[in-house]
């Protein structure tokens, strides 16, 4: 618009007022000068409240939701399958799953002391031969202990069944299917052997007795047992030939493949001979078949005080029973049964002994007889031969060859995942009393079932299923756990995840671990997490380097390499192979099972354990094996520890990638020893099969970690809801609560009735009894109603139940590592030890030869050919196996 044409919008007057108020202040300004003020303060105040509210819910969420969100986290990882059960959603669930670190804290306050000792009087005070009466008493005591720790009601006819029968195919065929708690005694028929009277003489010429060896072991009432006990068990070697032979004595160290050789290659003809050897170095079996091989008529073997170490009566020690030094009339029974071919019942290699099972000879065992030895009586004999008189010696040994009852007694704690089970088990028969063999082992699994029992009592349910056994006749060559074995290997292929094995757990000083290379961590990890037993302030793992105290000036230059050259065979983080010699083996060596063993043993300069002897008794036990029992106990924790990390870890604690790393150092030894034989063998293909295993397992622990991760926050999503949800149910009770009203938990009647105990009725029905009539049964159609609204998933269900499955694929590929070193045609000239990974030396029997076919077409056959195949042999294995791991 141009010019206004319109009247003024003020009249003059109108203007005037208009300057006049111009001149006060504007009353714009007057407002916005009171205002400011009240605005400023409720500003201020908002801000403090919304800051503090900030402050305090970071506070609560830094150092109250988190941690308590983490700990679900840890906890349900360890168990998720709880989530699916039906007290899912209920807020209190947090407080009942007693799986991950919360079992391991409570499992470890259970182990003590007193009780270890009481178990091993118990066990440790009577003989307790395999077959014997005895033995069967310590069957049914272990079955006892199963049952109350674990709340078994005993059934009203004794579970003891005969294998091969369906009540006892039964019992482990269910164990995939059990709900609860059960245990049983399985009854095995091998043929087995026991004394009956034998005579060691040197004759004049003229056949007249020159002297006449006291076989049997002498004691007093210094140590009560042995005193009373020192001729019950006759010394005798176990499954030994019976006989009567006469020959000349020939002396032969240790009785190992040089030992021989040496004589041999020194123009000495072993043919007609009695065969003189000391113990150590190798299984004793395998000293009298090196002797039969060459001809010879009879095998001594006797305990040299020269391998006791420092520990002699030379440096100044007492002899047991007054003092730490060998007992000089301590004889070391033991079975001679040729381990390294097969285990168990020599006649029926690979299948079960039942009653009525078709027999063989049985060619694992001697056909020459044999006697063990004390140091008394040796000195005469080796006197004998320096003397160079060398009169005959006549060697009788009669034995009672028979079918003998061997019983396994076996319990099972039913976990979630029922077709993944881990075994734990210690031989329990002993040739004598045997306080360290196998009593301490039984004493420290005694104490780890009490553990777990503590925690069964709490509603504790592993993830995974455990199986505790109690092998019988270990002693006289792994008969009870091979015979379970091979009874089972089908349904021990399809379920067992791992082996865990005890023998003694206290015979000395020093801790050692012995496993599969996927177990080795978790082994050691554990042991670094466990207190060393008489030490403050360093760990049971310390415990393997540790020695005895008893030093001395005197000690044989050899018995210290052989001893030295065993830690030799300790892996990278310092757990050895594990050869064979005990109940691992059928596990391990035949069915592919990843297996772990334990222990304290005796070095050079600890009190002298008297192995296999009567002096292997309580008395020596609490006065030098474990005064005061702490190692036993160690032991315990550390088996239940990594039982529970087996059990209770949603992916399988295996190290598949040590494992591969492992093979590596195997195939380094082999090109060494290759080095210094004849033989050209090329060693590139299977190493580059290595490296290629190496790579596979780096990407399945890739898959491992990032489904683990998964896992972790699907069950973290959960739980923040849930605590959301929690803290809102409690804030609306506060409210109703400031009205009056009533809030209870809608959980609470249901909990209870949880909580009343169980009443059987006379035909065994077991119901929860009712309070009231009709209240009470109208209180539990209510509770019906509203467990069916509970049903409902308040969580990602499809989600979780494939990340799970993701997880158990990964579990099949760390158990199928070690499946995968298993070949149908097993080891050459043994082919009931079908694993190309590691197996009892052929000429050693307790220490593992790692790649045992390749490695003894070198050092026994010294064969280029057979080691070409050999090698091509593991490649494909290799390769097989690569594959089979492929996430
Ligand atoms: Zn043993």
């Amino acid at each position: 618009m141009g010019t206004d044409t319109r009247e003024p919008l003020l009249s003059a007057n109108e203007k005037r007022s208009a300057d006049e108020f111009d001149e006060i202040p504007p009353p714009v300004a007057a407002t916005t000068a009171t205002r400011p003020k009240k605005s400023r303060f409720r500003k201020f105040f908002v801000h403090a409240v919304v800051l503090s509210l900030v402050l305090l819910t970071a506070h609560r969420w830094v150092c109250v939701i988190r941690p308590q969100v983490e700990a679900g986290v840890e906890r349900l990882a360890a168990n998720p399958f709880s989530l699916f059960e039906h007290h899912r959603g209920h807020p209190l669930e947090g407080h009942r799953i007693l799986n991950g670190k919360l079992a391991e804290k409570l499992f470890l306050t259970v182990p003590n002391e007193a009780s270890s000792i009481a178990a091993s009087r118990k066990y440790a005070g009577k003989p307790h031969l395999a077959g014997s009466p005895q033995d069967l008493v310590t069957a049914k005591d272990f079955l006892s202990l199963l049952q109350s720790e674990l709340g078994i009601e005993p059934p009203e006819d004794e579970p003891i069944f005969s294998a091969g029968t369906t009540a006892s195919r039964e019992a482990t065929l269910s164990i995939s299917k059990l709900d609860k708690p059960t245990a049983w005694i399985d009854t095995y028929y091998p043929v087995l052997n026991t004394p009956v009277d034998h005579s060691l003489e040197i004759l004049e010429d003229d056949g007249s007795v020159a002297w006449k060896a006291d076989l049997e072991e002498v004691a007093d009432e210094t140590d009560p047992d042995a005193g009373q006990f020192a001729e019950s068990v006759l010394a005798w070697h176990g499954l030994s030939k019976g006989g009567e032979v006469k020959g000349k004595l020939v002396y032969a160290k240790y009785g190992r493949q040089q030992d021989y050789k040496e004589l041999i290659d020194s123009g000495v003809d072993l043919n007609g001979t009695i065969v003189l050897v000391r113990y150590g170095g190798i299984f004793r079996g395998l000293k009298v078949k090196g002797a039969e091989e060459l001809g010879a008529a009879g095998v001594l073997i006797y305990s040299d005080t020269h391998d006791d170490g420092t520990v002699t009566v030379e440096n100044g020690y007492i002899p047991y029973p007054n003092g730490p030094a060998r007992n000089p009339t301590s004889v070391q029974r033991g079975s001679v049964q040729y381990l390294s071919l097969y285990p168990g019942d020599p006649t029926t290699p690979g299948y079960p002994s039942y009653e009525n099972s078709t027999r063989t000879d049985g060619v694992n065992i001697p056909a020459i007889p044999s006697l063990p030895l004390s140091w008394n009586n040796v000195k005469v004999l080796l006197d004998e031969i320096e003397s160079g008189r060398n009169r005959t010696i006549s060697l009788v040994n009669h034995v009672d060859d028979k079918v003998t009852p061997l019983w396994n007694t076996i319990g099972v704690i039913p976990g979630h995942i029922k077709d993944e089970v881990v075994v734990i088990g210690n031989h329990r028969d002993a040739w004598v009393l045997g306080a360290a063999d196998p009593t301490s082992g039984t004493a420290s699994i005694h104490e780890t079932i009490r553990g777990f029992g503590a925690l069964v009592k709490k509603g504790w349910k592993p993830l995974r299923t455990i199986v505790i056994a109690s092998w019988d006749g270990e002693e006289y060559g792994l008969i009870g756990s091979t015979e379970w074995g091979e009874d089972f290997a089908e349904w021990i292929d399809e379920h067992v995840v791992a082996y865990l094995n005890l023998d003694g757990s206290a015979s000395g000083s020093r801790f050692s671990a012995s496993a599969s290379p996927s177990l080795a961590h978790l082994y050691h990890n554990t042991a670094q997490r466990i207190p060393h037993p008489t030490k403050p302030g360093l760990t049971l793992w310390d415990a393997t380097k540790d020695s005895g105290v008893l030093t001395g000036q005197t000690v044989d230059p050899e018995v210290v390499q052989m001893y030295e050259a065993e830690a030799q065979l300790d892996d990278s983080i310092g757990v050895r192979p594990l050869g064979s010699g005990s109940d691992f083996t059928v596990f391990l060596q035949r069915l592919g099972v990843a297996s772990g063993g334990e222990g304290f043993s005796s070095t050079l300069q600890d009190p002298v354990y008297h192995y296999h002897s009567v002096y292997d008794s309580e008395r020596w036990m609490e006065l030098y094996g474990d005064p005061g029992f702490f190692r036993h106990v160690a032991v315990a924790k550390h088996l239940g520890l990594v039982t529970l990390g087996v059990a209770d870890s949603i992916v399988l604690p295996l190290n598949t990638t040590h494992y591969s790393q492992e093979l590596e150092a195997y195939l380094e030894k082999v090109e060494s020893i290759a080095a210094s034989s004849s033989l050209d063998v090329d060693f590139h293909g299977l190493k580059k099969s290595i490296k290629k295993l190496q790579s596979a397992s780096a990407n399945l622990d890739k898959e491992k970690f990032k489904a683990e991760k998964e896992l972790k926050r699907i069950i973290r999503h959960i739980i923040r809801k849930r605590i959301f949800r929690r803290n809102v149910r409690r804030a609306v009770c506060k409210i109703k609560g400031i009205f009056g009203k009533k809030c209870e938990c809608p959980h609470k009647a249901e909990l209870q009735h949880m909580n009343t105990p169980v009443v059987r009725s006379e035909d065994g029905r077991a119901f929860k009894p009712r309070i009231g009539r009709y209240p009470a049964w109208a209180q539990e159609q209510h509770n019906a109603k509203r467990g069916l609204a509970h049903n409902k998933p308040r969580f990602p269900k499809k989600r979780l139940e494939k990340v799970i499955k993701r997880i158990r694929e990964v579990n099949q590929k760390l158990v199928a590592f070690e499946r995968g070193f298993i070949h149908e045609e097993g080891i050459k000239d043994r082919e009931w030890y079908r694993h190309l990974g590691v197996a009892p030396g052929k000429w050693l029997g307790y220490g593992a030869t790692t790649f045992p076919g390749l490695t003894e077409a070198f050092t026994i056959d010294n064969n280029s050919t057979l080691a070409k195949y050999e090698a091509d042999r593991l490649k494909g294995l290799i390769d097989n196996l690569a594959k089979a791991i492929k996430p």
